[in-house]
């Protein structure tokens, strides 16, 4: 089990581990779809987007775990799943939903 940080700050490891596997997917990070910069900078911290339920707020419910990028130009946002890039890992725990369960 990777026991991630308390303050849910990428760590060192993490942010060298995602920039390898951007860089696997992309050899240059394209440019903003919205301002057409390529000023691009990685969020400090993990985001969690929670799922929705309508008009519930579930608090500690299950929740999507995204690294994100934005642009400093604009302030567009990128949020690339965690899980998939690998820097979280997928034991599918309730605030990690099991992504192979999923469209099933
Ligand atoms: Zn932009």
């Amino acid at each position: 089990m990777t026991t991630l940080p308390l303050d849910g700050k990428l760590t060192d490891e993490q942010r060298n581990k995602f920039g390898k596997w951007m860089e696997s997917k992309a050899e240059v990070i394209g440019k903003c779809p919205i301002c057409r910069q390529r000023n691009w900078v990685l969020i400090d911290h993990l985001i969690h987007a929670p799922i929705f339920y309508g008009n519930m707020t579930l608090l500690g419910g299950p929740s999507y775990p995204f690294v994100g990028l934005f642009c400093q130009h604009c302030g567009n946002t990128q949020l690339i799943n965690a899980v998939i890039s690998g820097i979280v890992p997928n034991e599918g725990s309730p605030s990690e939903p099991n992504l192979n369960q999923n469209g099933g």
